[in-house]
């Protein structure tokens, strides 16, 4: 069976190897270079560079536990760059190996689907090449949105693309949208020293998270001199010798050295043939069944290009099931618990439902919350600010969790796996957690649910 696969990010190169491993002859055609918008321009340089900042503010707080640092502190702007684009490079190579193991053919070019079976490529240097397939994967990815009204020049006014690229570290930033990758972009820079403003549409940074959850990291932003403006839109923006000046809903104008514009992102479908061969669109997402399978017979797609959540472990998740589905078998993705991360510091991780989902769903529901600061492992850290919160309905199964704190997003698996497999509170909280660890706030947090937490305060 031949397959080939459009992309070759988280979706599309997973897919690869997955279909490589079961037997396919697998073609992959990129247009850059291979692992996506994840590795080279999204998830891995942001935690690269949080890293960075991370660490630095830890420096800072050094004389808190114990450590003299003297002289001055200061931060490599260019270094910290140069060590996230090792990281970068170092990941794409291990990629470019894998395909090398698994026998998987790497086509560089611009692939546009002409049918079915076909995929015409256009290389760099102007020749074209024709590849042919029994399955096609479609896993293009997608790119930022950009509104009308922001005069996008990628000097001043920049979407993460461009930022990811900056040589020097901006004085000042103007960043329209408080949703992750503001949120992540912006306490890196001020971290460093940019003055940042953060304008957000609605009543929190956040959206989809529990108001309580995102007013902890406001907390924080607010002692990072992060200025967050919510209730607040950008109307109107111009790009002067110096700067940007942008006027705000209230009619405000601020002036700042750039604009990151992190207003979301939409389908990469532009020249893909996509359309043109009458692949289903809805609201410029491609349709596809529980299967991944479009419309046409035998192409499937994923990730980023349909209307699931933007992220990376998801578009994995379904380059696996649509190689699966293309041999032969009929496998649906469990979209109930899908971890939702944000790598700032304090650290945010969901899963599974919000309080408010349950309460416009109508659905009975009990809370167990647990403070990090009552846990002996978080205060020897000195890193003791959030909490865990789980939400379990009338039956007593885990149906939501959120955790602000240290080390979140890893901690969270245990709440995923429990919503995974529908696990009740009980049976989670009887586990017995290590002492001492961060994980046993997961654990009262659980008991709390029933008013049975020991170290409630
Ligand atoms: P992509 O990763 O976008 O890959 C698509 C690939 O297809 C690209 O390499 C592109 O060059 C190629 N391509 C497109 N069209 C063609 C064509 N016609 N011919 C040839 N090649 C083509 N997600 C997380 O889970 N965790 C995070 O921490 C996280 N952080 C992020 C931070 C930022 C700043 C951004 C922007 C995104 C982040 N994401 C994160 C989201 C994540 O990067 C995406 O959800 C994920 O990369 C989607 O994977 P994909 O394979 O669908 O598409």
């Amino acid at each position: 069976m031949k397959i080939a696969v459009v992309g070759g990010g988280p979706g599309g190169y997973v897919a690869a190897i997955k279909a490589a491993m079961l037997g396919a002859e697998v073609t992959v055609i990129e247009k850059k270079r291979v692992g996506g918008t994840c590795l080279n321009v999204g998830c891995i340089p942001t935690k690269a560079l949080l890293a960075s900042s991370s660490m630095l503010m830890n420096i800072k707080e050094a004389k808190d536990y114990g450590i003299n640092i003297d002289g001055e502190i200061n931060a490599d702007f260019k270094a910290i760059m140069g060590r996230k684009d090792k990281i970068v490079n170092q990941l794409i190579g291990g990629i470019e190996f894998l395909f090398e193991k698994r026998g998987v053919n790497l086509v560089n070019g611009f692939g546009k689907l002409v049918d079915k079976n076909t995929i015409e490529v256009t290389k760099e240097d102007g020749s074209s090449e024709i590849v042919k397939a029994d399955k096609i994967i479609l896993a293009n990815g997608s790119v930022p949105v950009v509104l009308p009204m922001f005069p996008y020049d990628k000097k001043r006014v920049i979407t993460s693309d461009e930022v990811l690229g900056l040589e020097e570290l901006p004085e000042s930033m103007l960043i329209v949208g408080g949703g992750v990758i503001g949120c992540e972009i912006g306490q890196f820079l001020r971290a460093l020293g940019t003055e940042v403003t953060i304008v957000q549409r609605g009543d929190q940074i956040l959206p989809f998270e529990d108001k309580d959850v995102a007013k902890q990291l406001q907390r924080q932003f607010k002692k990072d001199k992060i200025k967050v403006l919510t209730d607040s839109g950008v109307e109107k923006c111009e790009v002067v010798e110096d700067g940007v000046i942008s006027t705000l809903s209230n009619g405000k104008e601020i002036k700042t050295q750039y604009v990151l514009m992190a207003i979301g992102r939409k389908p990469n479908l532009e020249g893909s043939g996509i359309e043109e061969i009458g692949i289903e669109l809805n609201r410029g997402k491609i349709v596809v069944d529980e299967n991944l399978q479009t419309n046409i017979e035998g192409i499937y797609a994923i990730g980023d290009l349909i209307d699931t959540p933007f992220l990376a472990h998801v578009a994995s998740k379904e380059g696996i099931v649509a190689v699966e589905n293309a041999l032969g078998k009929s496998k649906t993705v469990d979209y109930t618990a899908v971890p939702r991360c944000v790598y700032t510091e304090p650290e945010l991780a969901a899963v599974g439902k919000t309080e408010r989902q349950l309460e416009e769903q109508g659905i009975e529901y009990h809370v167990g919350k647990f403070e990090f600061r009552g846990l002996g492992k978080a205060q020897a850290m000195g890193h003791f600010q959030g909490f865990i919160k789980v939400l379990a309905d009338k039956e007593d199964k885990i149906v939501g969790a959120s955790i602000v704190g240290p080390h979140a997003t890893d901690l969270l698996t245990e709440l995923s796996l429990a919503v995974h497999l529908g696990l009740t509170v009980e049976q989670v909280g009887d586990v017995i957690h290590a002492h001492p660890t961060l994980s046993e706030g997961l654990m009262e947090a659980l008991h709390d649910v029933h008013g049975e937490c020991v170290h409630a305060a």
